[in-house]
């Protein structure tokens, strides 16, 4: 028997902030690829849609009328999965049959007025406006007594089940912390506790001497493909400073933030040269009143394309039952998207 090495052999790979496992399978990757990859032709967009409900001007499906915005505009969702209505009960029948009532907001951030537009066509200072709003509904949102926690997120591309193509994100602040980063939490509290320091900040060290996943770095950000990436392209963006929460974000910082969400969704963009679907959405401390010296800002993407503009990664079977799995390894996207040129395919 040869050695054992990442490359060749089937192993799995433990993911720190979660405590879970993905497996990955290098040797499937070398099959020949006999599937479709023809290239997608995209619409063009007109920079303002009538029927569009996020463009300014127009009417919502609610009914209210957006204003004329000239640069980002934040709104309560028509059709928010949570509000502050709910009032506070639960039910537990001997431990199995458990309901809390949820208290919470949920926002919808148009990023820009342009209906044609994505984050990667933007200049800086645009996407910086993003930033800066995020920064503010953080603020805003945390301060409330109900609201525990700031889920800021964005959903990109119809395979992402995004029905509208107006680059925006949305906000859901609620009363709990929800799952991902309830168990990001956990982790993060227990690697801080024993270290004095954080989880990230040890790990983006260690990535960047190694240099084996990096994709883009600034001066206050690094995006990387991380160790134990489950999607086929999936990054992440991490501060270098141990930011817990965009609240502790100063100008500069925003501005290379901005930049760095500009630079990797440009890589992404030139992959397969369409505008690349993801979900992507920050991490940050809980905002329940409580310090949290453990906790350290990032942000995740989630891409699911797998070979092409056309073929996507699947979850199933053994993924739904079992672990996450994948062919292609984590080094080998972080190269792919490594080699692709710094400037947007359209120009
Ligand atoms: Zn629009
Ligand atoms: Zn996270």
């Amino acid at each position: 028997m040869s050695e054992f090495n990442m490359e060749d052999h089937p192993h799995r790979r433990y993911n720190p902030l979660t405590g879970e496992w993905v497996l990955v399978s290098p040797h499937r990757a070398k099959r020949p690829w006999q599937g479709q990859v023809e290239k997608v032709s995209e619409e063009k967009r007109p920079e303002h849609d009538p029927e569009c409900y996020l463009c300014p001007g127009n009417d919502r499906i609610g009914g209210e009328k957006n204003p004329n915005y000239d640069e980002t505009y934040v709104f309560t969702n028509d059709f928010a999965a949570l509000n502050l209505d709910a009032p506070k009960g639960g039910v537990n029948e001997d431990d199995l049959f458990r309901a809390e009532s949820e208290q919470g907001i949920c926002r919808v951030i148009c990023f820009s007025p342009r209906h044609d537009l994505t984050i990667p066509q933007m200049e800086v200072a645009v996407v910086k406006k993003v930033v800066d709003l995020w920064q503010e509904q953080y603020a805003e949102l945390g301060s409330r007594e109900e609201i525990n926690y700031v889920q800021i997120f964005e959903n990109k591309g119809s395979v992402m089940g995004c029905s509208n193509p107006h680059p925006h994100g949305q906000i859901w602040a609620q009363s709990s912390v929800p799952d991902e980063p309830a168990k990001e939490s956990l982790r993060l509290k227990a690697y801080y506790d024993k270290h004095g320091k954080t989880l990230l900040e040890d790990y983006l060290a260690k990535e960047l001497d190694k240099q084996e996943r990096i994709l883009v770095e600034n001066e206050h950000f690094v995006a990387l493909v991380p160790y134990w990436a489950t999607w086929p392209f999936e990054s992440m963006i991490i501060s270098k400073r141990a930011i817990q929460h965009l609240g502790q974000m100063n100008e500069e910082e925003k501005e290379a933030f901005a930049a760095i969400y500009r630079d990797l969704t440009i890589r992404y963009d030139n992959l397969f040269e369409i505008s690349f679907p993801y979900s992507a959405g920050i991490h940050q401390a809980p905002t329940d009143g409580e310090e949290h010296p453990e906790w350290h800002l990032h942000m995740h993407f989630y891409p699911p394309l797998l070979r092409s503009a056309t073929v996507k990664k699947f979850m199933v079977g053994y993924e739904m039952l079992g672990n996450p799995q994948r062919d292609i390894t984590p080094e080998t996207s972080a190269e792919r998207l490594r080699r692709l040129p710094k400037k947007h395919y359209k120009g």
